[in-house]
């Protein structure tokens, strides 16, 4: 019989800062793991954002098979985009998987957990839960439950905006300690209640700290000051990472004979320096159009009152049937060939006829066009410093493969671990890239990964993906592997007697595709999710 598996997610968890603070005995739980079990790099999907990332852990497969590519995402080819929820995962999910094959499982936190679905154990939901539901546990008796037991349960933590006071960070900062808190009460619940075969938890709260203070955390970061205040909050933050790694102790010391822990991160964090203006960048080479001048002060004029939209904010998208620009109506869709949407989404549409509802660009130049991009892009550089802006520039099949891949953006922008991030603000101003104040945090490419238990053999530093999670633990349940799947079982964590006793097997793949219909929210509840999504610096 195989052992059990608790597997750690840690949202944003960077190797980097990892190994930095372990080797200064800030964290001696992750550093005895460090020394006694087995760490590596997990490269993230493309893009390299939680939504994204999460499905493709929690399928083994890339985004153009389950086809989250994003926050909000299309469900035919230039359609209308919905919230990403468990119905928009489109293939056969981990706690599904291991519950039809008779395994016990629970889901702490999971992002893209809601709605919850039915398992053979738990699921409780996580990141793009919408606040003020009650819907988020399976057992749905659960919620009450964890209130009652605990005093409180919270499933996220109201986001501040870039930019805030310094006492409104400590509060956020408190807060989301006592999220933390919490939620490791709930596991050490859960687990007592349910004993499942694999447990899994996520943690948000390095990803959320670090979009705000990156710059208080990494020693290195270009543009960090030294302050009394920035202390203060290093020190709040500090209290939380301890947190977790006394949970990872507990965890790692609680193994029995045959169990694993597994601790991975969806994605990594660095320095934020520059950010570029996709939307102006098309304009300035004729790909994108704003209305003349004339039109442009009109409009001014018309929205005189209202404030004109904030830098960062902005993009294109698919609303009710229409492309619309979301700072107002800046762009002459009549004349515009590509464009880009959410930033997080690190992408460029072009505007295709037949295709999206206000297509110009024919099909028949579609390849031509977007070669055109492709390559003007890959040579963008900063006009300021000079310095590379894009470390590459990809055709979506370059990228994804699988059924969904249609509903895709055009065109994938790959940053690497350059200090660059993306606006897609579509107002006219003429600057391509600005400084941004400080140094904010923000996604990398390459998350962390970390295994000790009994049967990790020694051995070089991993160099895994994130599609590799959930192969590695089927294997690690004595589940055969669905072929459906991208990633593979992370096989040099076994001895070769391990592997000779417990061989990895596969199995046919199920090709279920569930039902791609969105949940309906209220208005209220995407409200709530666009705010959280905006404080990330996602919209
Ligand atoms: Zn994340």
């Amino acid at each position: 019989m195989s052992g059990r598996v608790c597997t750690i997610g840690l949202d944003g968890a960077s190797l980097v800062l990892i190994r930095r603070w372990a080797g200064e005995g800030r964290l001696p739980g992750l550093a005895r793991i460090l020394a006694q079990g087995r760490a590596g790099t997990l490269h993230s999907t493309m893009p390299p954002f939680t939504a994204t990332a999460w499905s493709t852990i929690v399928t083994g497969t890339n985004p153009g098979k389950h086809g989250v590519f994003d926050f909000r995402i299309a469900t035919e080819p230039g359609g209308p985009k919905s919230y990403a929820n468990t119905r928009l995962i489109r293939q056969p999910k981990l706690w599904g998987l291991l519950s039809g094959a008779g395994r016990s499982v629970g889901f702490l936190n999971f992002p893209i957990g809601f709605p919850p679905e039915p398992v053979n154990g738990y699921l409780v939901s996580g990141f793009l839960t919408p606040r003020g539901t009650d819907n988020y546990t399976y057992p749905a008796s659960l919620g009450p439950e964890l209130h009652e037991t605990l005093g409180d349960y919270v499933i996220g933590v109201k986001l501040p905006k870039a930019g805030i006071g310094h006492e409104e960070g400590v509060a956020f900062l408190r807060a989301m300690d006592r999220q933390t808190e919490l939620r490791i009460q709930a596991y050490d619940y859960l687990e007592e209640r349910f004993q499942p075969d694999l447990h899994f938890v996520v943690f948000m709260a390095m990803d959320q700290v670090q979009h705000l203070y990156w710059k208080y955390l990494d020693e290195e970061a270009e543009g960090r000051a030294e302050s009394a205040e920035g202390n203060e909050l290093r020190a709040l933050m500090e209290k939380t990472f301890r947190r977790l790694d006394d949970f990872i102790a507990a965890r790692h010391d609680g193994l029995g004979e045959n169990d694993t822990l597994l601790i991975v991160s969806d994605h990594g964090f660095g320095n934020l320096r520059r950010r570029f203006f996709l939307n102006r960048w098309l304009a300035r080479h004729g790909w994108l159009k704003f209305y003349g001048t004339r039109v442009w002060g009109d409009r001014l004029r018309r929205q005189f009152g209202r404030p004109l939209p904030a830098e960062g904010s902005g993009g294109a998208e698919m609303i009710g049937g229409t492309l619309a620009d979301r700072s107002g109506r800046y762009i002459d869709w009549s004349r515009t060939v590509a464009y880009a949407s959410h930033p997080s989404e690190q992408a460029i549409y072009l505007n295709v006829a037949g295709r999206d509802p206000h297509g110009v660009l024919p099909e028949s130049d579609y390849q031509r066009v977007r070669e055109e991009i492709v390559t003007r892009l890959a040579m963008a550089t900063d006009p300021v410093t000079g310095a590379p802006l894009v470390r590459a520039v990809l055709p979506r099949e370059e990228v994804l493969s699988g059924p969904h891949t249609p509903c895709a953006p055009d065109i994938y922008i790959d940053f690497g671990d350059l200090p660059v991030t993306l606006s897609a603000n579509i107002t006219p101003h003429p600057a391509l890239v600005r400084t941004i104040p400080g140094a904010d945090g923000g996604h990398r490419p390459d998350g962390l990964v970390l295994a000790v238990g009994p049967r990790v053999a020694d051995g070089a530093d991993l160099d895994a993906h994130v599609q590799d999670v959930a192969p590695t633990l089927l294997h690690l349940l004595d589940e055969p592997v669905p072929n459906h799947m991208d990633g593979r079982v992370l096989t040099e964590l076994f001895s070769p007697a391990d592997l000779a006793r417990r061989p990895v097997r596969s199995v046919a793949g199920l090709d279920v595709e569930t039902s791609g219909t969105g949940v309906a929210m209220s208005a209220d509840e995407e409200h709530d999710l666009e705010e959280s999504l905006r404080a990330l610096g996602y919209l």
